[in-house]
């Protein structure tokens, strides 16, 4: 079987996105790996796939610049090849009620979680469309299916990533490359581990299934919509949430 070729994820240092890195190159893909900070976290990540003979590479960069994410795209073709894979998981969250929320805590999200994945999503498209090769998976999340309070900057920017989503399978179908947005509900990582014990209750009792979800559970979705094994799905939201959405 030929090699799948090259996965490259925003935010894939730490949380979803490194399980999606870990979960990819066990299905044989060369690995690129964006982070914004912590760079202990990457150079460990790029420690293991070494050790277990994965190609791989990281890049320190922020997203909501979208120079910084082409220059990414194009030292990731130059070092291991064809991007065949693109998936955008950076996002951050700053959580407060719309009545409380800074000009910057707006912006701030709005900058890396909406443009950073519109700059993810545009720079890798290229390489693709000339290829007429390639899928894409954005990170969405419950809040932008069904709108969360104290997290307006939040649920909108995950809405905006279903809509570019969806605009995206529509625009690039006929090149044959797929784009497909996961929405997870609470998922075990530092992003959720900031909840109080109290927020993380009320949370669990609206998961019919009783718990968190993990981002290796996460990640599976992702190498599942990466595959052939979902050649036909293009612009599905596919939850992963214990059925907090029901
Ligand atoms: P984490 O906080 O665990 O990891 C975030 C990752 O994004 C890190 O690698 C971080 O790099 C990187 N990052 C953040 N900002 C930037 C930036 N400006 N430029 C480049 N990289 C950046 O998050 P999760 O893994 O929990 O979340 C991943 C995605 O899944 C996010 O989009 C999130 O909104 C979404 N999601 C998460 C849910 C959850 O319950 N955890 C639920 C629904 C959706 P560094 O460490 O260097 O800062």
């Amino acid at each position: 079987m030929s090699a799948p070729g090259t996965a490259l994820i925003s935010g894939g240092s730490r949380g979803i996105g490194r399980a999606a890195a870990l979960r990819l190159a066990d299905d044989g893909y060369d690995i690129s790996i964006g982070y914004r900070s912590d760079e202990e976290a990457a150079a460990q990540l790029a420690k293991r796939l070494d050790e277990s003979g994965v190609r791989c590479l990281t890049h320190r960069l922020d997203v909501a610049d979208p120079q910084a994410v082409r220059d990414w795209v194009g030292r990731t073709e130059g070092e291991l090849g064809p991007i065949t894979v693109a998936v955008a998981s950076a996002g951050i969250t700053r959580d407060r009620p719309m009545l409380m929320m800074s000009d910057q805590d707006w912006q701030e999200v709005i900058d890396t979680n909406l443009d950073g994945v519109a700059h993810v999503c545009r720079a890798a498209l290229f390489p693709m469309v000339k290829r007429k090769a390639g899928t894409i998976i954005t990170l969405s999340s419950v809040s932008g299916v069904l709108g969360n309070p104290g997290q307006g900057n939040y649920s909108a920017s995950k809405a905006g990533i279903i809509g570019l989503t969806r605009a995206l399978a529509k625009e690039a179908g006929r090149f044959g490359i797929r784009a497909n947005a996961v929405a997870p509900g609470m998922i075990e990582t530092d992003m959720t581990a900031v909840l109080t014990a109290d927020q993380r209750d009320r949370t669990l009792g609206a998961v019919p299934l009783g718990r968190f979800g993990t981002a290796e559970e996460v990640a599976e979705a992702i190498a599942f919509l990466a595959s052939d094994r979902a050649a036909y799905i293009t612009g599905a939201v596919l939850q992963i949430d214990g059925g907090i959405v029901l």
